[in-house]
């Protein structure tokens, strides 16, 4: 059976006591621990990150970052360096997630260095990608892709390392609402995304993710398209039994 890959994005959900509770029923209820065909990783917050790293020692749990600096250090007020995430053995980070794009008017280049520099440090990027519902009914949706996609792409042309590389596809409309697209539109979007990569000397490292209002009610569907190793889940996330289930889900 092949691998499926499951990132918690607990966003600025998360408290430290939810934290306790969460890893207090992961413990007792190690289900996940024991699938070796199960990775389940949590992007925390950074006030979180040192708490978990010291908890999870022995655990199969995965830790990594909602965001980085795409400066290694420096005088970036409020930014986090990308030394600080490998201090920490960090195994992955995520990078261009539309709420920090929004929130902090990213540009695709800038995004596209933080790819860069995490590979670089051999720390798994997970980029984010995704259209708004505006561009999808004006039917721009791959050509957005594609836009977010390029310098990345450009880059990995001549990229050899083996580190993992993850891209999530992410509607911004199915952020948080409880909407997803439908079946054939996420099928059309993942074999356009496959095509894409499939020249590129590290295809094989490459993982497609879904994300965007994946919870226990929708996660049926979602299990069944093709072409992707797994899920960035927000909101449901949080909450161990709902991830539970939604790793059970078959
Ligand atoms: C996300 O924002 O990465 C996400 C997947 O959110 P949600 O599952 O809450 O829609």
């Amino acid at each position: 059976m092949k691998k499926t890959y499951y990132f918690a994005n607990w966003k600025m959900y998360q408290s430290f006591a939810g934290i306790d509770a969460f890893l207090m029923e992961y413990a007792t209820d190690n289900v996940l621990a024991a699938d070796a065909d199960v990775y389940v990783g949590i992007a925390a917050s950074y006030e979180h990150i040192y708490y978990l790293s010291q908890k999870l020692e022995n655990s199969s749990l995965y830790l990594g970052a909602q965001d980085c600096s795409q400066f290694l250090h420096g005088a970036y007020t409020g930014q986090v360096s990308l030394q600080s995430l490998m201090q920490m053995q960090l195994s992955f980070c995520i990078v261009g997630h539309s709420e920090v794009r929004q929130l902090l008017g990213q540009s695709y280049e800038t995004i596209a260095l933080k790819f860069k520099v995490l590979l670089a440090a051999n720390i798994s990027p997970i980029l984010c990608i995704g259209e708004t519902l505006v561009q999808k009914e004006d039917g721009v949706t791959l050509q957005i892709l594609y836009d977010q996609l390029e310098s990345v792409l450009e880059f990995l042309q001549s990229y050899q390392g083996t580190t993992k590389i993850f891209i999530a596809y992410e509607p911004v409309y199915a952020i948080g609402t409880g909407v997803i697209p439908e079946t054939h539109e996420l099928q059309e979007i993942f074999y356009f995304l496959q095509k894409l990569v499939k020249e590129l000397p590290v295809a094989k490292n490459i993982m497609f993710l879904y994300g965007g209002s994946v919870h226990t009610q929708t996660i049926g569907l979602l299990k069944n398209l093709e072409g992707i190793s797994g899920f960035l889940i927000g909101k449901a996330s949080i909450d161990f039994q709902a991830l539970k289930k939604i790793v059970e889900c078959e």
